[in-house]
């Protein structure tokens, strides 16, 4: 019987073999990018919001699996999502990344099914990778707050 580690490290491998949403989105999609000089992860988010949903978002870049499954991850769970909804996905993730309590989630988040992304969990035990898994996150805040503003 395969151990949850493995499941884990299968999704994982799945999301860094085979990227889901990879590519660009033309203007007017807002395009934002992040780099972990840590590790040497990049990653580009392309990011179109249409009437209060995320209507379609594209990955590229390069860097290590965790980085980049994570943001494969990220692209399936946020697509097609309302904003806030997203928002509340990326706390989630956040809050699951960081080894302390974290007092900025707010009660509907506890609702949001974080899925595959629970394979990342165990980044958290590595504290040199959770800025490789956390990069993908924080370049689609990015994103979020200039295609809103
Ligand atoms: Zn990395």
């Amino acid at each position: 019987m395969p151990g949850l580690e493995d499941l884990y490290r299968e999704i994982i491998l799945d999301h860094y073999r085979s990227p889901r949403n990879r590519g660009e989105l033309p203007p007017p999609a807002v395009r934002t990018e992040g780099h972990n000089p840590l590790c040497g992860d990049e990653i580009q988010v392309y990011l179109s919001v249409d009437s209060g949903l995320v209507s379609d978002v594209k990955i590229s870049g390069q860097g290590c699996s965790i980085s980049q499954s994570s943001a494969s991850m990220m692209s399936a769970a946020v697509k097609g999502k309302p904003i806030a909804e997203v928002r509340s996905i990326v706390r989630r993730f956040k809050s699951m990344m960081t080894l302390e309590e974290e007092e900025t989630a707010e009660a509907d988040d506890q609702n949001v099914k974080l899925g595959d992304l629970e394979a990342l969990q165990g980044v958290v035990k590595f504290p040199v990778r959770i800025k490789c898994a956390t990069l993908a996150w924080n370049t689609l805040l990015q994103g979020l707050d200039e295609a809103t503003a």
